[in-house]
């Protein structure tokens, strides 16, 4: 356990939206880690795409030392391939399509040339029908299907170009009968349950049963986030954002799929249903692009980046630019400077509770619709929550209250799980016993934390009897003297 006495020296972020960075060849070192932590990330992102296993365990290592080093719980995400379609080879490495012409997908393995290439998937052929298309290369090439058989797909070139070995193959039109875990999904998952990972994504989720699936093999050892990156994941947004812990609005494939233009209101659509569900949700890929190759962005990008957290997303992600490009730290610490100018522009607040999120029925609801307001009436300068599995955190982040809400929590695994969300200062920290521990401690790490100081008011949040995890009931307000650290 990372004792409390370690946090002593660590203020929560002066920002309430979240920054998760990928980690890459560019950012695979300790220091570089730690320069990325310091720079700003919250929580790191391990795509399961690039690189082997044994490479992962050195950075799961590195920043699980990086947590202890500077007692704060830090976030892993492990992010899987899921079912990305390929073709096969080429016996050039290469062929060029021209548009018009007729082009063939089969189940020959040989190498292709420019009237045919193998598809390795046998599924695609069951699921595809004619008027389909086929988005080759991220969309840069598009096939249209005239006529099916289960072993030939022939196809109309409506957009051609060059396509080489290997390249990615989308088929927005249809939901593919493909689990969402695929081989080498299922022991990427195994592998990242035993690093003891936080949160495991899910790529290319079409279907509810997907999610399903998934949370039943994870046992519960991860939170599940479910990337939006298919049609067929927005047709039936609700019912998998409600089975997700957190979902991810993943722009790079969902903007091949989709025309791009189709991305802002899908992006839109998916942060206000997250927000309203309370599910974490993460926008993410390209937001700083061109930060890949150069120290500074464009003013489009930096224009994303904050329109994204106008939205209240709980955060962004860098991918390439913070895990394969020249300028990771500058990536991250553009990131953080952008999201300090959003929150403190005074026109932030209004857009962020642009989102109506209305309480559920529940305790737990009326006492964070409750806190809220408190906030505002009295200028209390934090909520401090109580919670040993995180749920009572996660709704009272929901109301998106502009005050740090700190979370104390005798569970490691919770303070790591709950680094995504919105305004979230985590503290893994041993269990109070009594109505008086959990007002003299609050207010000691109020303190402690930097959060408040002599005569500010702090709202506390707790079930009793202590120790019983879902009975939040108990909201209590305090005023703080400045003294409660004197004799310690
Ligand atoms: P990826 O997912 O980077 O793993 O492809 C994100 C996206 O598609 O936007
Ligand atoms: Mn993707």
């Amino acid at each position: 356990m990372i004792t409390p006495r370690q946090h002593r020296d660590v203020a929560p972020r002066a920002r309430k939206v979240r920054i998760l960075a990928t980690l890459g060849p560019a950012s695979s070192t300790p220091e570089m880690i730690e320069r990325l932590f310091k720079a700003g990330a919250d929580a790191f992102r391990i795509n399961m795409s690039h690189g082997a296993q044994a490479e992962k365990v050195e950075l799961i290592k590195s920043i699980r030392a990086l947590e202890k080093s500077l007692g704060r719980p830090t976030t892993i995400l492990a992010d899987l391939q899921g079912p990305k379609l390929r073709v096969g080879k080429f016996s050039d490495g290469a062929a060029r399509l021209e548009t018009g012409q007729k082009f063939i997908l089969d189940r020959d393995p040989s190498p292709g040339s420019g009237k045919r290439v193998c598809l390795p998937h046998k599924e695609i052929f069951e699921a595809l029908e004619v008027g389909a298309r086929l988005l080759l290369d991220d969309g840069k090439l598009v096939l249209r299907v005239e006529r099916m058989s289960e072993t030939k797909i022939t196809t109309h070139v409506e957009v051609g170009g060059m396509l080489s070995d290997n390249k990615g193959l989308n088929v927005p039109d249809v939901v593919v009968p493909m689990a969402a875990l695929t081989e080498k999904d299922l022991s990427d998952l195994s592998f990242a349950l035993e690093q003891g990972v936080d949160w495991i994504a899910l790529s290319f989720v079409q279907r509810p049963e997907d999610l399903a699936d998934a949370r039943r093999l994870i046992g519960g050892k991860a939170a599940l986030l479910a990337k939006i990156e298919k049609p067929a994941a927005l047709a039936r947004l609700e019912e998998i954002i409600e089975l997700a812990d957190a979902v991810m609005v993943a722009r790079g494939d969902l903007g091949v799929e989709l025309p791009p233009e189709a991305v802002p209101p899908a992006q839109k659509r998916i942060v206000e249903t997250a927000r309203r569900f309370g599910r974490p949700v993460v926008v993410a890929t390209q937001m700083l692009e061109s930060m890949i190759k150069a120290p500074t962005p464009t003013r489009a990008e930096v224009s994303d980046v904050a329109t994204a957290i106008y939205d209240g997303a709980d955060a962004v992600m860098l991918s390439a630019e913070s895990a394969a490009g020249d300028w990771p730290i500058e990536s991250v610490a553009m990131m953080d400077r952008i999201a300090i100018n959003v929150e403190s522009d005074p026109a932030y607040a209004a857009r962020v509770h642009f989102t109506e999120t209305r309480p559920d029925p529940t305790t737990a609801d009326a006492l964070s619709e409750a806190a809220f307001d408190i906030v505002r009436t009295v200028s209390a300068k934090c909520i401090i929550c109580f919670t040993e599995s995180g749920s009572t955190a996660r709704r009272i982040a929901r109301e998106r209250p502009l005050v740090p809400i700190l979370v104390l929590t005798p569970k490691l695994a919770t303070a790591r799980r709950l680094g995504l969300l919105w305004g979230v200062h985590a503290v893994s920290t041993r269990d109070v016993s009594s109505f008086e521990e959990m007002v003299a401690k609050s207010k000691r790490m109020a303190l402690r934390h930097g959060i408040a100081g002599g005569g500010d008011r702090v709202i506390m949040m707790a079930g009793v009897p202590f120790g019983t995890p879902g009975s939040t009931n108990v909201l209590h307000v305090v005023r703080l003297t400045g003294q409660e650290l004197k004799g310690r």
